[in-house]
């Protein structure tokens, strides 16, 4: 049977309430006295390849010690390896999937055009939404009434990292990565001393040492391969040896700045890129495996590796493209393909943290079990946006986009995130309260 318990990774991303949040004020808005007035709902994906689940039985227990009343569609975690006993046990319901959509908030891990229909008005919903990519089910989300929370959009800081699904799920990409290219490559990754003679190490590259490159650099060493690392951002050199991965210097001068925590990568001009593609053609044609993750926040995916560059590669080699879904850090990348260049073989993975559903379920689902909580009062919602977190996230209120980047992106003017408004109407005879914080 299908049963996952909790793990102990899923417990050490079980953070203690944040710190700096503060309680809310005493009578900023209406408070359930039941409390089960409060539903939280958890369907199962529909889009195809989505095994992954909004939420597993390990991280109910904030909900429920919230006050919460958690639906489970039946079947919902199946796929992601959790059984509808292994949910009642911890103590959710397991209901049919219309019970478990007219809950008062609703878990989703892809928010897709299946969940404009599926959403009724006043509901919460959270869940991946490309709100930055202009998705139209944004737009049409707000129609309906709902409010809608992007995981995505989760604020890089350090007391938001429990909520954190870009770094969790990133994780997750990385480590596939290197799966993915020893399955293609015809080499082993370690060397080996044998009687039948000594096989070398293959050589991996990986070109941009963020969350999934570091977490493929440390993959790639655990199987015994020779790695090397490049990322435009100097400062993650100490990262990458502490892994015991060498760190490729370029000299290419730009302006990045150091590599702590919330430091990003700037874009680079056409004429760094190219000069950046000339040093390192070389260290990429030395390579038995390429794995690029190279990203810039807000813009299309830089173009690292070109065809030229892949052309000089041995055949046999391999490139994991990570960045395939943004448009791709090799040229020849075709997102959810596999391209053969002279026996060179390209690999454009999507939504590669899928393929690992029960781990990734782990996380995804601690990270909104997180979120979740910071508006979760004595068995009612408090969309306090005085809160940091909730106001990055907050996409749809009230039948508009409230989010300002989202509303530039939809070519709307700017508005002032509303600081107080009457609760909208819940169209579920069960839904409690939405407070609102002044
Ligand atoms: P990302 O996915 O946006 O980019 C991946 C990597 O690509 C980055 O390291 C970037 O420097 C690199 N890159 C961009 N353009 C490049 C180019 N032309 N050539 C080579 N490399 C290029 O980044 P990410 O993984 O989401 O995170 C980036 C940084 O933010 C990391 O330092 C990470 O530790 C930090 N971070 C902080 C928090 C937090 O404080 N809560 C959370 C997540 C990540």
């Amino acid at each position: 049977m299908l049963h996952h318990e909790d793990t102990d990774a899923a417990e050490v991303l079980s953070p203690a309430r944040p710190a700096g949040h503060t309680n809310p004020t005493p009578g900023s808005g209406p408070m359930s006295t039941d409390t089960h007035s409060l539903t939280i709902g958890v369907v199962r994906e529909k889009r195809a390849g989505e095994d992954r689940v909004a939420m597993t039985p390990a991280g109910l227990a904030s909900l429920l010690k919230a006050g919460a009343k958690v639906l489970i569609e039946r079947g919902a975690g199946h796929a992601a390896g959790f059984s509808d006993e292994a949910y009642a046990d911890k103590g959710a319901e397991i209901v049919s999937r219309e019970q478990a959509l007219a809950a008062r908030v609703l878990l989703r891990v892809q928010v897709d055009e299946d969940a404009v229909a599926d959403t009724h008005p006043g509901q919460i919903v959270i869940g991946l939404a490309a709100p930055l990519a202009g998705t139209p089910t944004v737009s049409a989300l707000a129609e309906r009434g709902a409010t809608l929370f992007a995981m995505e959009l989760v604020p890089r800081t350090t007391r938001a990292q429990a909520m954190d699904v870009l770094s969790s799920q990133a994780n997750i990409a990385g480590y596939k990565a290197v799966l993915l290219a020893a399955g293609a490559l015809p080499k082993m990754y370690p060397l080996l001393t044998t009687a039948a003679g000594t096989i070398a190490p293959a050589k991996v590259l990986i070109v941009g040492a963020g969350v999934a490159g570091l977490s493929a650099i440390a993959t790639a060493r655990r199987l015994g391969a020779l790695v090397e690392a490049y990322d435009v951002r100097p400062a993650v050199k100490e990262e990458v040896e502490s892994l015991g991965a060498r760190f490729v210097e370029l000299p290419l001068e730009t302006d990045q700045e150091g590599g702590g925590s919330g430091a990003y990568a700037q874009q680079l001009s056409d004429e760094q890129l190219q000069k950046q593609r000339e040093l390192l053609a070389k260290t990429v044609a030395n390579s038995d495996v390429v794995i690029t993750t190279a990203q810039v926040q807000g813009a299309k995916a830089p173009v690292i590796v070109t065809t030229d560059m892949v052309s000089m590669m041995s055949p046999g080699s391999v490139i994991v493209d990570l960045a395939a879904e943004q448009g791709g850090n090799c040229e020849l990348t075709v997102a959810g393909e596999t391209v053969d260049h002279g026996g060179v073989k390209v690999i454009g993975p999507i939504n590669l943290p899928a393929t690992i559903p029960t781990h990734a379920s782990l996380m995804y689902a601690k990270n909104v079990a997180n979120l979740v909580q910071l508006m979760l009062r004595e068995g009612s919602v408090d969309v306090d946006v005085d809160d940091d977190v909730v106001r990055d996230t907050l996409v749809t209120r009230e039948g508009e986009i409230v989010h300002p980047r989202v509303r530039e992106v939809f070519g709307l003017a700017p508005k002032a995130v509303p600081a107080a408004a009457a609760p909208p109407a819940p169209a579920a005879s069960e839904s409690g309260p939405e407070e609102v914080a002044s």
